[in-house]
């Protein structure tokens, strides 16, 4: 399989090239050539795969041979050993739950897939990886936990101090090893500003293999498919579901778009936005307008100009009038939030994050108006991860996973540095 750039003024690359570039040159995003179709046989059977065989045989095309077969099948081993239950909470709607990863969010599937394949194409080269990354919470953690421990690799995380949940900041500063957590005082913007000036730093480059794990990279966006099957596996009817997923840089949805156009059976898609509304906005006027993103309770959501719209466009030909057929959109105000966080966990006892909460009532809204469907959201992350929203809601205390314990007692461990892209540059020229 080969990668252009939708930009269309890079040269095309394989799987391994775009995987380690990120982005392209020319600054679009990598998009495959083609999109393979899944086999009337796996479609038949897949009720009787497991995940791993499942993740195998989505990815392969996309892959090609720059990873033997044997290797890519323990990579997808590991990148789903955890559950990926669909779970019922009403009638006609359905809870795809993917926060039950090492960092509590949908995000490990995808970060984890990345970094197996990074830390396995580091094993021919002789320099090491430096993995930067900025974050505003979840990104930096599932990004972390997958190369943790990864030989050839590390990881340096920029994450706004003060603007993290506590869980989240002990994700990122507790795990040591390959791992150094970078403090700013500054803002997420300021982080990525950072980030971004490191790339295009031509001492840096000349001294440092950098590479950036975020949701433009195709070997974290493609892995994403996999759970839309696992839903479809799970899917107790023969009518295809709605399919409603939290959105803000579209990466997630545009992998359920793939995987749809690919021949997995899905009745329609919901983008379930925030105040963050440029692509509800473009749905209702055909215009795309990217703004400044404004701050909400689904946090890991707002984003004001989503990067994979693009893929989407290249998807459906740049036709407003597929991408409207195949996608309704809904922008949910926070009110609406933790009122539906409320009403979901008083009603049926279910216990929604800020995210799933979009997600779930733009479902809702949709099946209102299409009576006879029924459908799935996808539960992004973990309620526990935004403890504070949702326990003031159900008006208890959340029961803290097992697997999160121990961070509870570790110490943090951060570098407090200034919004300024000299400190940055000074750290990783002079720590490596
Ligand atoms: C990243 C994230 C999203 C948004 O996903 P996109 O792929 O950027 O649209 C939604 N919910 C949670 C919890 C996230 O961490």
């Amino acid at each position: 399989m080969l990668y252009y750039s939708t930009n269309r003024d890079s040269e095309k690359v394989n799987f391994k090239e775009a995987a380690i570039l990120g982005q392209a040159p020319d600054k679009g995003l990598y998009f495959p050539e083609l999109v393979p179709k899944f086999t009337s046989d796996f479609l038949k059977n897949l009720k009787t795969k497991s995940k791993a065989e499942i993740a195998f045989e989505v990815i392969l095309p996309y892959v090609g041979d720059v990873i033997p077969a044997v290797e890519l099948k323990k990579i997808c081993e590991h990148t789903v050993d955890f559950d990926i239950p669909l779970k019922q909470v009403n009638d006609s709607i359905f809870s795809l739950e993917l926060f039950h990863g090492p960092t509590l969010a949908f995000k490990d599937v995808g970060a984890r897939f990345m970094s197996s394949c990074l830390g396995y194409f580091s094993k021919d080269s002789s320099r090491e990886v430096t993995v930067l990354v900025a974050t505003s919470g979840d990104t930096g953690s599932a990004v972390a936990h997958g190369f943790l421990g990864v030989e050839g690799t590390r990881v340096i995380i920029l994450y706004p101090s003060g603007k993290v949940s506590k869980l989240q900041e002990l994700q990122l500063t507790t795990l040591g090893k390959n791992i150094t957590a970078l403090e700013v005082k500054g803002t997420f913007d300021n982080c990525q500003q950072m980030v971004k000036e490191a790339f295009a730093d031509a001492d840096l480059n000349k001294k440092l293999f950098l590479t950036s794990a975020n949701s433009i990279n195709v070997a974290r966006w493609l892995p994403q498919q996999f759970y839309y099957c696992y839903a479809l596996q799970q899917w107790p009817y023969t009518l295809p579901p709605v399919i409603s997923v939290p959105s803000g840089n579209f990466g997630n949805i545009c992998a359920g778009l793939m995987a749809a156009a690919a021949g997995l059976p899905v009745k329609h898609f919901i983008a379930a936005c925030n105040q963050n509304d440029v692509f509800f906005k473009y749905l209702q006027t055909g215009q795309f307008l990217p703004k400044q993103s404004v701050a909400t309770l689904s946090n890991a959501m707002d984003v004001g100009n989503p990067s994979n719209f693009v893929r989407i466009m290249e998807l459906f030909h740049n036709s407003y009038e597929e991408i409207s057929n195949a996608i309704s959109a809904f922008s949910i105000d926070d009110k609406t939030t933790l009122e539906t966080i409320e009403r979901v966990y008083k009603t049926y006892g279910y216990i929604l994050d800020p995210h799933g909460a979009v997600g779930y009532v733009a479902l809702e809204k949709y099946l209102q108006t299409n009576p006879g469907l029924k459908g799935i959201f996808i539960e992004t992350a973990h309620p526990v991860k935004f403890s504070n929203t949702v326990e003031q809601v159900i008006g208890h205390n959340l029961e803290i996973p097992e697997s999160v314990q121990p961070l509870l007692s570790k110490q943090k461990s951060s570098l407090l540095i200034h919004p300024r892209f000299d400190e940055l540059k000074q750290f990783l020229m002079e720590n490596n």
